[in-house]
């Protein structure tokens, strides 16, 4: 048993280039992020720790973690859904100067999760340290879609999740920097297991699935791959039918899998259901967890107009996604959105 969770651990920790003593498994992205996110991790244990996390970060992230409420400041991001640097500097250079003995954590994630926009989390880990604070970031969207390297980046800390690269659903990592050496702060007490920073008989199955998913992510990475021609040729000629759609994010750098894109006035739940009768799977942009169709956070910090982001659907492609299922995406935009004219123009 031992041997395959070694195995498993030093599969995990290649997809981002750390040793195996790095990785911590957890049930998941959540837990990972909500383990991160403790005012011990800040620094020195101090109860007055702070902690900063971005407008356009996942629910687990965005309400601080274990962070009071009052001590959560969210940074700002462009229109273009990038967090933009030059705000974040004024932002911690205004905490540090009104509370310099203040320890503070700030975290931030790789790739967005509806827009596919990458974040320059390398520049912001050097503004980070530079005014002396720690930077999580969670890699749960971006890993096995770009290469990531903690080092490289320069995080203090890194959440995974496997069933985003392929894996089973509940379990994931808590990535340490080497920085942080230990965790301050441990989310489950109990039994020694994860050198007793999560107690708990290990989730054995889930995470030797975790380890091979990982493994062929970290080969597929290594091969070229044709997903950003396709992706790019998908936004062309979704705009080439309807001249009125909206990509979001088009013009920053993205995963090459993700596409999110909207109709001024046309409903995602409308769009999800009707793709979904001609074959094709698709998610409303702002579809949380229960399945309900909420507004999206993420394009509202963006500054999308409700009309616009209401409308907001996400496509995704993988390795396996064939010209034929592009055909078959097209075959149904047309159709969905002449429909959607014929009806405006009867109203
Ligand atoms: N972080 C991001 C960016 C996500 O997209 C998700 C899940 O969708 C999570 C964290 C949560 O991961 P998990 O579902 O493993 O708890």
């Amino acid at each position: 048993m031992r041997a395959l969770l070694d195995r498993a651990r030093q599969q995990v920790a290649n997809l981002v280039g750390v040793d195996p003593g790095q990785v911590i498994f957890t049930s998941g992205g959540t837990e990972a992020n909500v383990t991160a996110l403790a005012p011990a991790h800040a620094g020195i244990a101090n109860d007055a720790a702070h902690c900063f996390v971005s407008a356009i970060e996942h629910p687990s992230v965005l309400g601080g973690g274990r962070f009071p409420a009052e001590r959560v400041s969210i940074l700002s991001v462009s229109s273009d859904g990038v967090i933009d640097c030059t705000q974040l500097r004024a932002d911690l250079t205004a905490f540090v100067t009104a509370s310099p003995d203040t320890p503070f954590l700030v975290a931030v994630m790789a790739a967005n999760n509806e827009t596919g926009a990458l974040q320059p989390v390398a520049e912001i880990a050097s503004i980070v340290h530079e005014l002396g604070g720690k930077l999580h970031c969670d890699g749960v969207q971006a890993a096995g879609k770009i290469p990531l390297d903690l080092d490289a980046l320069g995080a203090d800390m890194m959440s995974l999740s496997a069933h985003k690269i392929g894996g089973p659903q509940g379990v994931g990592a808590l990535v340490l920097g080497r920085s942080l050496a230990q965790l301050n702060d441990r989310l489950i007490s109990g039994g020694g297991q994860e050198h007793r920073w999560r107690a708990g008989t290990e989730n054995v199955s889930g995470i030797i699935g975790f380890g091979i998913a990982a493994d062929a992510a970290v080969k597929a990475l290594a091969r070229t791959s044709n997903l950003q021609d396709m992706r790019d040729r998908l936004e062309t000629e979704v705009m080439a039918i309807a001249p009125d759609a909206v990509v979001i994010a088009q013009t920053v750098e993205r995963l090459a899998n993700t596409m999110c894109f909207a109709v001024d006035g046309m409903s995602a739940e409308n769009l999800v259901i009707a793709f979904d009768l001609a074959g094709v799977a698709v998610s409303a942009g702002a579809a949380c967890s229960s399945g309900k169709v909420e507004r999206s956070h993420v394009l509202e910090a963006m500054g999308v107009e409700a009309a616009l982001a209401n409308g907001a659907v996400r496509v995704s492609l993988g390795h396996d996604t064939s010209d034929r299922d592009i055909e078959l995406f097209l075959t149904a935009w047309r159709d969905i959105h002449a429909r959607f004219v014929a009806r405006r123009q009867a109203a």
